[in-house]
C-alpha cells in the first residue's frame, strides 16, 4: 500500500509541467467559474430523486423502467442542446444473453463427486443448452496468470487444450505483500475471477475452476454459491461465445483440498510454491462436468450524447455512468422496487449536471465532450464492455474516460479517494482540480477488493484508454459532517443492492456537488489541452 503512494508522488510532480495543467489554458477564467458554479446541490438532488422514483421501477435493463429512463435521459440531453452520439441516434443497442444453469449440474474429479452449491458451482457463457467435458486431465495452474510486465506466466510450456485448469483466487502479491510481487495487497486485474476465465479461454482450456478461499476472495463461499446460481449474463456474440472456456466454475476450499490430497499433494504446500513464482502441476486425475442451462436473449440500450469540440471535435473526453439497477422483484412482500438511488441515480444525475455545466460555457471546449450512460453494469459491466468493443468514437481518438458510480452522499470531505491510485497521469489533472477545493488525493480504503475492476471505466481501461474513477474520500470536512456521516453511512452500507437504497430528503448533496465540480474541471482541462495523458509504467494497462 505504502509503495504505491510513494511511487505516485514523483509521477504527479514530474508530469504536472509536462501536461501543461495550469489555469492559463482556460479560455476565460470567468467563463469557467460561471460554469463551475452552475453545478448545484439542488440540480443533483432533483435528478437523483426523479431517476430513483417508483415510476422508473428500479431501471432494470429491457423492462418498462428502461424506457422511462431512456426517455428521461434523451429529453434532458436534447433540451441541453447535446447532439446524438451515434449518428442520428442517442442510443446504442446492446444484445444481452442470459444463461441460467439448472441445479442438476454434475462435477466429478477423480473419485469425488461434488455437491451443487456445497462443494462446487458452475455455469457457462456458451450459447448452448448443454455443455460438458468428459475425462479431461486436471492441471493446477497456480494463479492462472500470464503477465509479461511482471515476468510471470503460470501457463509457460504447458498445453491445456481440452484440459481442466484449477486456479487460485487473487494474485501472488496478496498473501506476500512485502515480496515485491505484483502490487502487494492491492489487487491487480490478474486477481479478478473474470481474468482467470478469460486467460483460461485464451489458453484453450475446456474447463476453468477457481478454488475459493475467503481472505483472498474477500467474500465467503455463500456469496459464491448464491451469486453463481441465478441467471448469468453476457453479450451476444457472433460465435455464440464459442471462444469462451466451456465450463466456468468454483470449488469450495474443502473440495479442492480433497482433489489435491487424492493426487498425493498438500494444498497448502502447492499454494506456497505457486506464490513463489510461475507454477503448474498435474493433479493426476480426470474431470467430468455437465451443465444444463436455459437461455434468453434481450436488447437494452446505452445512451450517448456529444458536445462537439470547438477546435478538434474528433478528439473526445468520455464521461460514463450506468443508468441501470436491479429492477423489481414481484415475488417480494412489501417494497418490491430496487430504486437504486445511490447506485446509480447519483452517478447518472452527476453526468447530467456536468453536461449542463459544459453548456454554460460561452465557447465549447476545444475537444469534444461525450456522455455515455450505459446499461447492464449490474450484470457485469456489459453495456460499457459492448461500447468499448464496438466504439462509436474511435478508441485512438478517445483521450480519457471519467466514470461516476455511487456518488458520495455522506457530506463534503477533505480528501478525494482515487480508486486504483497510481495507474495514470489523469491523477495529475485530478490533483490540480482537488487543490482548488483544498482537497488532497488518497488511495481507496480497501485496495485489496479490486474496485478498479468493478465499474464501467474498467471497460475503457481494458482497451487501453486511460480511465479515472475517483470520488469523496473518508475524511469528513468538519465535526457536523462527521456526525451526519455516521448516521447516513449505516443506511448506505446496509442498503447496498437492497430495496431500501432509495432517495432520502435528508441526504447531503454537498459532497456530490464538490465531486461533480471536481470531475467537471478534470474533463474541462483535458478537453482544453492537446495532451494525451498516459498510463503509468507500473499499470497493467497501456494504449494498444
Ligand atoms: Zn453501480
Amino acid at each position: 500500500m505504502k509503495k504505491i503512494q510513494l511511487a505516485a508522488i514523483p509521477l504527479l510532480s514530474a508530469t504536472l509541467f509536462a501536461c501543461g495543467v495550469s489555469n492559463d489554458n482556460k479560455s476565460s477564467e470567468n467563463d469557467f467559474t460561471h460554469a463551475y458554479q452552475s453545478i448545484t446541490d439542488a440540480t443533483l438532488k432533483a435528478h437523483t430523486k426523479t431517476l430513483s422514483s417508483d415510476e422508473f421501477e428500479g431501471r432494470s435493463p429491457t423492462s418498462k423502467g428502461e424506457q422511462v429512463t431512456l426517455d428521461y435521459l434523451i429529453r434532458n440531453f436534447k433540451e441541453m442542446g447535446y447532439q446524438p452520439g451515434n449518428g442520428n441516434s442517442y442510443l446504442q443497442a446492446v444484445n444481452l444473453l442470459e444463461m441460467t444453469a439448472s441445479a442438476d449440474m454434475a462435477m466429478t474429479i477423480g473419485d469425488n463427486r461434488f455437491e451443487y452449491k456445497k462443494g462446487m458451482i458452475a455455469s457457462t457463457k456458451r450459447e448452448q443448452s448443454q455443455v460438458s467435458v468428459t475425462d479431461s486431465d486436471v492441471v493446477f495452474v497456480g494463479f492462472g496468470v500470464n503477465a509479461p510486465e511482471y515476468d510471470w506466466n503460470d501457463y509457460a510450456g504447458l498445453d491445456v487444450k481440452g484440459k481442466t485448469v484449477v486456479i487460485l483466487v487473487n494474485d501472488p502479491g496478496f498473501e506476500n505483500p512485502d515480496s515485491g510481487k505484483f502490487q502487494g495487497k492491492t489487487m491487480t486485474y490478474y486477481g479478478r475471477w473474470t481474468y482467470k476465465y478469460e486467460e483460461a479461454s485464451r489458453q484453450g482450456a475446456a474447463a476453468a475452476i477457481i478454488v475459493h478461499e475467503t481472505a483472498p476472495a474477500s467474500y465467503g463461499w455463500s456469496v459464491v454459491a448464491n451469486s453463481w446460481s441465478g441467471p448469468q449474463y453476457s453479450l451476444v456474440s457472433d460465435n455464440g461465445n464459442a471462444d469462451r472456456v466451456a465450463i466456468e466454475g468454483w470449488l469450495s476450499n474443502d473440495a479442492a483440498k480433497k482433489v489435491f490430497a487424492d493426487a498425493g499433494l498438500d494444498f497448502a504446500q502447492e499454494k506456497a510454491k505457486a506464490l513463489q513464482g510461475p507454477y503448474h502441476k498435474s493433479l493426476k486425475q480426470k474431470a467430468s462436468v455437465t451443465v444444463n442451462s436455459t437461455m434468453k436473449k434481450s436488447v437494452s440500450q446505452n445512451v450517448i450524447a456529444t458536445l462537439p469540440g470547438s477546435e478538434t471535435p474528433d478528439e473526445h473526453v468520455i464521461y460514463s455512468a450506468h443508468w441501470d439497477h436491479l429492477g423489481k422483484d414481484e415475488s417480494k412482500d412489501g417494497d418490491q422496487i430496487y430504486n437504486g438511488a445511490h447506485d446509480n441515480a447519483t452517478g447518472t444525475a452527476t453526468a447530467l449536471t456536468i453536461a449542463k455545466a459544459f453548456k454554460e460555457l460561452n465557447v465549447a471546449p476545444k475537444r469534444s465532450v461525450t456522455f455515455l450512460i450505459v446499461t447492464a453494469e449490474e450484470q457485469g459491466l456489459l453495456g460499457s464492455l459492448y461500447y468499448a468493443e464496438h466504439p462509436i468514437i474511435p478508441l485512438d481518438k478517445t483521450i480519457a474516460n471519467l466514470n461516476m458510480d455511487a456518488m458520495n452522499v455522506l457530506g463534503r470531505t477533505k480528501d478525494v479517494s482515487v480508486v486504483g491510485m497510481g495507474k495514470s497521469e489523469l491523477e495529475t489533472y485530478l490533483a490540480k482540480a482537488a487543490s482548488r477545493q483544498n482537497r488532497t488525493l488518497t488511495q481507496e480504503s480497501r485496495p485489496e477488493a479490486g474496485s478498479y475492476y468493478r465499474s464501467d471505466h474498467f471497460s475503457f481501461a481494458k482497451q487501453g484508454v486511460p480511465a479515472l474513477y475517483a470520488k469523496g474520500g473518508d475524511t469528513p470536512i468538519d465535526e457536523q459532517t462527521a456526525a451526519y456521516k455516521k448516521r447516513a453511512k449505516v443506511v448506505i452500507t446496509g442498503c447496498y443492492h437492497q430495496v431500501c437504497d432509495q432517495f432520502r430528503e435528508n441526504w447531503d448533496f454537498s459532497g456530490v456537488r464538490e465531486d461533480s465540480q471536481l470531475l467537471f474541471e478534470v474533463g474541462y482541462d483535458i478537453a482544453q489541452s492537446t495532451d494525451w495523458p498516459k498510463w503509468s509504467a507500473s499499470s497493467e494497462f497501456q494504449r494498444h
